[in-house]
């Protein structure tokens, strides 16, 4: 799907680290919009999508000048005391867009300068490798989170047909774990998937994340409600998987190919 892609010059690049993610001192966004326009984004709901005309993920905004903006906000919040990061938490820090525009590998640029005391980067884009260089200057201090979702592709191209196919982004789990980057996959939310789904990631990451509807979206479940994803399960006729106790059945599924120590659930997971 194209999307209607704007160059801002915003006047601020840092946010404070609130709600779901009050670990943070900081979440950075390089891009509004997402084009990616998963069905469950509970960022469709939410002010920055409800004021625009357009579909969710029919636009993205560029945001120009981030690198400039950033090099200044990071010192002084440096300055201040430590300094975590959460990259990103409203859009895909790898947008198709960046392959072009760089705005996300410019931002890293400045952050391998310098540096933050952590920085989480979440994605669900096979492009974050083009920046593994930059993450193995940040050593210990990064960790990218690959959400996958399923390892099925029928049901990722039911729930996220605009999302990077599933086949990429394992691929990229293996290829940063190859260099030496610190990863985690992470399955968020939880879709149907095949039972060899755990062993598939135990192969590739020593580290998971299970979130669901129901713990991850900041309101037990209703912004994903009002979203409508239940009519998804249905046509599949599988509702069983729509339900705040579907996390236990990939717990114990997962726990059979991970250590518990290796395991994360929900916020926690996504903790610096
Ligand atoms: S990739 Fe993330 S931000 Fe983008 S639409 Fe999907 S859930 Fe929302």
């Amino acid at each position: 799907m194209r999307s209607n892609l704007l160059y801002k010059h915003p006047k601020t690049i840092l946010n404070k680290g609130s709600g779901y993610l009050a670990g943070y001192s900081h979440s950075l966004n390089p891009y509004t919009g997402c084009a990616f326009g998963c069905s469950f984004c509970y960022v469709r709901k939410m002010p920055v999508a409800t004021f625009r005309k357009e579909e969710w993920g029919t636009w993205v905004d560029i945001k120009k000048g981030s690198a400039e903006l950033l090099e200044k906000e990071l010192t002084r919040a440096k300055a201040k005391g430590k300094v975590t990061v959460f990259m990103s938490s409203s859009t895909d820090p790898y947008q198709p867009v960046e392959y072009k525009e760089e705005i996300t590998r410019s931002l890293l640029e400045v952050m391998t300068k310098i540096q933050p005391d952590f920085l989480f980067v979440q994605t669900r884009s096979p492009l974050v490798r083009r920046d593994i260089d930059l993450f193995l200057q940040l050593k210990d201090k990064v960790r990218v989170s690959m959400t996958v979702e399923t390892d099925r592709e029928d049901i990722r191209k039911h729930f996220t047909p605009h999302a990077p196919p599933i086949r990429g982004r394992l691929k990229t789990l293996q290829q940063l774990k190859e260099a030496g980057v610190p990863t985690q996959a992470t399955i968020a939310p939880l879709l149907p998937s095949s039972h060899e789904f755990p062993d598939t990631l135990a192969d590739l990451v020593n580290r998971v994340c299970l979130d669901d509807y129901f713990m991850g979206d900041g309101s037990g479940g209703r912004r994903t409600k009002t979203l409508g994803i239940s009519s998804l399960y249905e046509e599949l006729g599988l509702e069983e998987w729509y339900s705040p106790s579907t996390y236990r059945l990939m717990y114990d599924r997962l726990k059979k190919s991970f250590s518990k120590d290796q395991i994360h659930v929900s916020q926690e997971g996504f903790l610096p």
